[in-house]
C-alpha cells in the first residue's frame, strides 16, 4: 500500500544544535540531491538565513530512501526554526507529521529550547526519536546528556542515536530509525479531500502555492478546490512535491505532502491553517486549524521615502503570506507620517521583517520603538489595548495599568546563576524555581515582563553568560503595574513617535539614558537643539546639542573635488532616511537608539 511507504517527520532542535547539518546529511545520503546540486545548508534558502546561520521559515524536502529489505520509502522532511520567536512555525510543521527527531549537541545538552520545542511535539501525539549530535567533538558527553534525556524529559534514551552529522557518523542509522520507529500516515484516499494548508508564498508566475499535508482524498491539475474557511473556489494548475525546489507531480493523495497551485492572486485567499477541499465533492468538516501566532510585540514601520507608502503596503501583504505571524494596520504619526503599526512574535522577528522589507523590497524604513500590548483599564471603566505608546490616555483618566508578563525558563551553568538572578532582578523578575539538570547546570524559572524582555534581554543575558544561558518564555498573563508613559521633546516639540511606557521607578533613569542616546545620534544642526524627557508636563531629562559652526564641506580645504562629492552624496542618502521635526532632522538611528540602552 502506497501510504505504508510514506514517513513524514520534522527536526526539532535547539539552535545550533544540528538540524539543518543533518537534514543536508539525509538529502547527500539517500541522493536527493547529487554532490554538485549539494551546498551547505541547502534549506536555508533566504540570503538572510545563510547570513545569520539561523533557520527562519520551515523548508519542506522529500527524500526517496532504499531499505536494505529492498523497499523504497518517501521521507518528507520538514526542518523546523529553533529560535524563540519562531515557535509558531515549529507547531505548524509539527501539525504536517506523525514523527519527530530530537537532537541535542552532546557537548551542549538540553537547553531551553530543546525543552520548548519537546513539548510543542508531544502536544502533537508525534513519536520522538532521541537523536545525540556532535559525537566527534572532544567536549562531548554523549552518557551525560542520554542521562538529561532520561531525568529531565522522561523519555528512554537508552538506544538514544549517537551521531555525528558533520562528519557523516550514524546517518545510515537515523534513517532506518525513521522508518522503523514513525508511523506511516493514516488516512483514506477515497473519502472527500482534506488538505491542511502548513505554508504558502507567493510566486510571481505561479500566483500562491500553498504547502500541503493532504489528511484524506486526493488531488491534481484540474481539480476544483475550496477553501474552508471563505468558500473561495479555485482550479488546480500545479501540484507536486519539493526536492527542496518544487517538482511537479500527477497526483497528490492522502499521506502526501507537497504543494498546490491554483492561480490565486490575492495572498488573502489562501490561509495558514485552513483546509482546501474538492469542490464537487466537499468534506463536512475542516481539519483542526492551529494556534494562530499572537503578536507581542508591535512597532511602527514608516518608508524612509514617504512616496513609497504603497510599495511598503504592497510589500507587508506579500511577507505577510509567507509569515502568518506578521500582522499590520496603518497608521499616522506626527513625527513620522504615513506608515504601519506592525505586530511581531519577538525583536527578532521584527529585525528578521524589516531586514527582509528592505532587502527584497528594496525599500528603506524607520522603524519605532517597539511595545508590548498595554491593558488600560479607564476610571470611566471602560477597558483599552494599548500597542502604541501615542495612544496612552491622560494620566487623570487611568484607574490602572495592567502589563504582559511572561514564565521564563532559563538554563545556564551553575557559575552564572548569579549573574542571570540579578539580571532578573534587574528587569523586575519574580524568582519562581531553580532545580539542577545536571551536576553542572541549571535551570531557572522566573516571572518576567514582558516589556522587559524585549529591550535587550536576551543579549545581555548572553554576554553576561559568555553565551552559555539559554532563554524561552511563553505569556502567561497580565499584571497590574506602575507604568507611566515618558514623552520626548526635541526642540520643544513632541515626537510622538518616541514615547515609551516605562516602569516608574525606571522613569529617570531611562529618560537619562534616552536624551543621552538621542544626543549622540542626531547630528549637530547650525542651531543649538534641547532634548527633553517629560512624564506629562514635568520634564525629567535634559540634554542639549550644541550648534554647528562649520558647514560639513569646509572639512576639505578647497583642493579635492571628488572628495567634496562624495561628502555631498553621503550628505544626501542620509537625508532619505531623516525626518524633519519642526526644525530639525533626525536620523533613522535616533528613532532605532531608544531601543539599546545597556
Ligand atoms: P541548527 O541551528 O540546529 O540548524 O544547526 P546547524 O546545522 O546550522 O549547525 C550549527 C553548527 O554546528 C554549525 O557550525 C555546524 O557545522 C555545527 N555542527 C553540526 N553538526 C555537527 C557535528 O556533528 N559535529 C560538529 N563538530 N559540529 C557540528
Ligand atoms: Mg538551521
Amino acid at each position: 500500500m502506497y501510504r505504508e511507504h510514506i514517513r513524514n517527520f520534522c527536526i526539532i532542535a535547539h539552535i545550533d544544535h544540528g538540524k539543518s547539518t543533518l537534514a543536508d546529511r539525509l538529502i547527500e545520503k539517500t541522493g536527493t540531491l547529487t554532490q554538485r546540486e549539494m551546498e551547505d545548508q541547502v534549506l536555508d534558502t533566504m540570503d538572510l538565513e545563510r547570513e545569520r546561520g539561523i533557520t527562519i521559515k520551515l523548508q519542506p524536502v522529500r527524500l526517496i530512501y532504499n531499505s536494505e529489505d529492498g523497499q523504497e520509502y518517501i521521507l518528507n522532511l520538514i526542518d523546523t526554526p529553533g529560535h524563540v520567536d519562531f515557535n509558531y512555525e515549529v507547531s505548524r510543521s509539527l501539525a504536517a507529521c506523525e514523527g519527530a527527531l530530537l537532537v541535542v549537541d552532546a557537548s551542549q545538552g538540553i537547553e531551553a529550547q530543546t525543552l520548548a520545542n519537546l513539548y510543542l511535539a508531544l502536544e502533537h501525539d508525534l513519536e520522538i526519536i532521541p537523536i545525540i549530535n556532535k559525537i566527534d567533538l572532544p567536549s562531548a558527553q554523549p552518557d551525560v546528556v542520554k542521562q538529561e534525556i532520561e531525568d529531565v524529559i522522561g523519555l528512554d534514551a537508552s538506544d538514544a542515536l549517537l551521531i555525528s552529522a558533520k562528519e557523516g557518523i550514524g546517518i545510515d542509522e537515523v534513517l532506518k530509525a525513521i522508518v522503523e520507529k514513525i508511523p506511516p500516515p493514516e488516512g483514506d484516499e477515497n473519502k472527500p479531500l482534506k488538505a491542511l494548508v502548513f505554508d504558502s508564498y507567493y510566486d510571481n508566475y505561479k500566483g500562491v502555492i500553498a504547502f500541503v499535508r493532504i489528511k484524506d482524498g486526493m488531488v491534481k491539475p484540474g481539480t476544483i478546490i475550496k477553501m474552508m474557511s471563505t468558500g473561495r473556489e479555485f482550479e488546480v494548475t500545479e501540484v507536486g512535491t519539493f526536492t527542496p525546489s518544487l517538482k511537479p507531480l500527477n497526483q497528490l493523495q492522502a499521506g502526501d505532502v507537497g504543494y498546490i497551485a491554483a492561480s490565486m492572486k490575492d495572498v488573502r485567499d489562501c490561509r495558514v491553517g485552513d483546509t482546501i477541499t474538492d469542490a464537487k465533492n466537499p468534506a463536512s468538516e475542516p481539519l483542526p486549524g492551529y494556534k494562530k501566532a499572537t503578536p507581542m510585540v508591535y512597532s511602527g514601520i514608516y518608508p524612509a521615502d514617504t512616496t513609497q507608502y504603497e510599495d511598503l503596503k504592497d510589500a507587508l501583504e506579500k511577507l505577510q503570506l509567507n509569515d502568518a505571524a506578521l500582522v499590520f494596520e496603518p497608521e499616522t504619526s506626527v513625527a513620522l507620517g504615513f506608515g504601519f503599526r506592525c505586530g511581531f512574535l519577538g525583536l527578532l522577528h521584527l529585525e528578521i521583517v524589516q531586514e527582509r522589507l528592505e532587502r527584497e523590497y528594496n525599500l528603506k524604513l524607520i522603524t519605532t520603538a517597539p511595545s508590548v500590548i498595554y491593558r488600560v483599564t479607564k476610571t470611566n471603566g471602560e477597558v483599552l489595548e494599548i500597542s502604541n505608546p501615542v495612544n496612552m490616555p491622560k494620566p487623570q483618566e487611568i484607574e490602572y495599568i495592567e502589563e504582559p508578563i511572561v514564565d521564563a525558563s532559563i538554563i545556564v551553568s551553575s557559575d552564572f546563576v548569579g549573574p542571570v538572578m540579578d539580571l532578573c532582578q534587574e528587569r523586575r523578575g519574580i524568582y519562581v524555581n531553580m532545580n539542577y539538570i545536571d551536576i553542572n547546570r541549571v535551570m531557572l524559572q522566573y516571572k518576567l515582563p514582558l516589556n522587559e524582555i524585549i529591550f535587550d534581554f536576551f543579549n545581555t543575558l548572553k554576554s553576561r553568560t559568555r553565551g552559555y544561558a539559554s532563554l524561552d518564555y511563553q505569556v502567561s498573563g497580565y499584571q497590574k503595574s506602575d507604568l507611566i508613559k515618558l514623552d520626548i521633546l526635541i526642540n520643544g516639540e513632541v515626537v510622538d513617535a518616541l514615547s515609551v511606557i516605562v516602569h516608574k521607578d525606571k522613569a529617570y533613569e531611562k529618560a537619562r539614558k534616552i536624551v543621552e542616546k538621542l544626543k549622540d545620534s542626531i547630528p549637530r544642526q547650525l542651531f543649538e537643539i534641547p532634548i527633553q524627557a517629560a512624564i506629562g508636563n514635568k520634564i525629567i531629562a535634559r540634554e542639549t546639542i550644541k550648534a554647528m559652526r562649520k558647514d560639513v564641506l569646509a572639512k576639505c580645504y578647497g583642493g579635492d573635488v571628488t572628495r567634496k562629492k562624495k561628502l555631498l552624496e553621503k550628505q544626501k542618502e542620509g537625508k532619505k532616511r531623516m525626518r524633519q521635526i519642526g526644525k530639525v532632522e533626525i536620523p533613522q538611528e535616533a528613532f532605532m537608539s531608544v531601543l539599546k540602552l545597556e
